[in-house]
């Protein structure tokens, strides 16, 4: 019996997407790169711009034809095109999909394959999730990721959904409201992550730093309840790194930063948007904060974590945008100079306020013309950044063999992606690496010390 498993969007379907795969594993069944040779098939989607979504019809498209020659076959539709709406329209538009499964919930999937494939071991699947559900009142992811392809780096989602209602984004109406997963669940699961070999890991929220505010244990605290989360997990033995992602600006507390700098095990990297910077802009993307908000904000994220990398997200393009206001968001990068910018042009979303409310009136020709500006500039940034590190060691954390060009690929703590060439085996391992050479998007460097033993 094998399984296919396709996956597009962030790192929360990532995450769902390896614990599907570790149900599925604990089944009987094996992976397959081939759809066409799986028994069951399951297409993990995103729809935060127009484009992953193209992306999934086509699959499905696809796969259609495939279910008319083997209708016995299971193919599951999950994540945001689903989302934790009502799936009947879908199941009209895609009738030869057998199942609709919302981000993080695979119960059905376990139920149909109990049904339908006589996997009678998916009961236990089901009776977990289910008993899951009873103790914290909600749907829940139902287990780790195990077993199978070894994992150096694994995502562990500790804030499911989201209610913080950006104009532009479409993610509050797939994912549902804001939940916090309870600490001790999320402990757990670290702990069971740890014992299969992870030796990274990345906590996900779509707002990270609001974790625990709903949750009951959290009522009392004085300190920021990520502080707490992380400290419970940063103890595990075996652990390696611990990273968290996204954050937004408005709840990056200092003793959130402060746990950042004092934990050694929690690097120093920080994942959060801008999304524009001109202060009109983003009152009309409803993000709560202004420029020079954020732009304190990375002052202190730098004053507080020494040698911190910091991350953000932009769109350009938004409704409305005028090519001043455009040219503010620029000059604030250039200025920032951080260390990763991911940019996208702006994509109206069904539902979103900024599409019910205003024209996506920015033609796609300037959209993108906007977009290769930011990228070429940050090139710019980074790749200057970077021609820094040559000639410096840094501790690369390896996490696999990259088969066509022959070499080991990891990460620094600043989430720069390091190659180098060595014999021998280093997955899993910490590795001081001197850097030889460097370009913008990563760094080519050699292995300093032949057997380090610090894994
Ligand atoms: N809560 C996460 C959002 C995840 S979506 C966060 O705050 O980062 C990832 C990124 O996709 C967003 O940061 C935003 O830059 C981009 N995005 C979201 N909606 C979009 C839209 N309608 N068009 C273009 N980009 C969008």
């Amino acid at each position: 019996m094998r399984y296919h498993i396709w996956t597009i969007g962030c790192q929360m379907n990532v995450a769902d997407s390896q614990r599907v795969a570790a149900g599925l594993e604990s089944l009987g069944y094996r992976p397959t790169d081939n759809a066409a040779e799986a028994d069951v098939v399951v297409l993990n989607t995103c729809v935060v711009r127009q484009q992953p979504e193209d992306k999934a019809v086509g699959r499905l498209n696809q796969l259609k034809r495939i279910k008319r020659r083997h209708p016995e076959r299971i193919l599951a539709l999950m994540g945001c095109m689903v989302g934790v709406r009502d799936p009947q329209p879908l199941r009209q538009r895609f009738p030869w999909v057998d199942v609709f499964l919302p981000p993080s919930d695979p119960a059905d999937l376990w139920r149909l394959l109990a049904e339908r494939a006589h996997v009678d071991e998916a009961r236990e699947l089901i009776a977990d999730a289910e008993a899951r559900r009873r103790a914290i009142g909600r749907p829940d992811l139902i287990l780790p990721p195990s077993a199978g392809e070894q994992i150096v780096s694994g995502y562990l989602p500790i804030v499911l959904g989201c209610s913080h209602a950006c104009t532009y984004c479409i993610i509050p109406y797939r994912r549902g409201t804001e939940r916090s997963r309870p600490p001790e669940i999320i402990v757990e699961e670290a702990r069971q992550m740890v014992a299969q070999g992870v030796k990274e890991i990345t906590l996900l929220g779509q707002i990270v730093d609001r974790y625990g505010y709903d949750l009951p244990e959290f009522a009392a605290a004085t300190e920021t309840p990520l502080v707490s989360l992380l400290r419970q997990i940063h103890d595990l033995p075996g652990l390696t790194r611990l990273r968290f992602l996204t954050s937004h600006p408005n709840w990056m507390k200092d003793d959130l930063l402060r746990a950042v700098a004092e934990l050694p095990k929690v690097c120093p990297h920080i994942e959060v948007p801008i999304q524009a910077g001109d202060d009109e802009v983003l009152a009309r993307m409803r993000r709560g904060y202004t420029v020079d908000a954020y732009r304190r904000l990375v002052a202190r994220i730098r004053e507080l974590i020494p040698g911190v990398s910091i991350a953000t997200d932009i769109i350009v393009g938004f409704p409305g945008e005028t090519a001043e206001q455009f040219r503010h968001t620029y000059d604030l990068l250039a200025e920032l100079k951080l260390d990763r910018a991911h940019i996208a042009r702006y994509s109206a979303r069904p539902l979103t306020v900024a599409t019910r409310s205003f024209q996506d009136d920015v033609p796609e020709a300037e959209k993108e013309r906007r977009r290769k500006a930011l990228d070429d500039l940050q090139a710019e940034i980074i790749g200057e950044m970077n021609r820094r590190l040559v000639g410096q060691t840094v501790e690369v954390l390896v996490e696999g063999w990259q088969e066509r060009r022959q070499r080991w690929f990891g990460r620094t703590p600043t989430d720069r992606l390091v190659f180098f060439t060595a014999a021998g085996e280093w997955r899993g391992r910490l590795v001081p690496v001197t850097i030889t050479w460097a370009g913008p998007w990563s760094l080519v460097g050699t292995v300093t010390e032949q057997s380090p033993d610090r894994s």
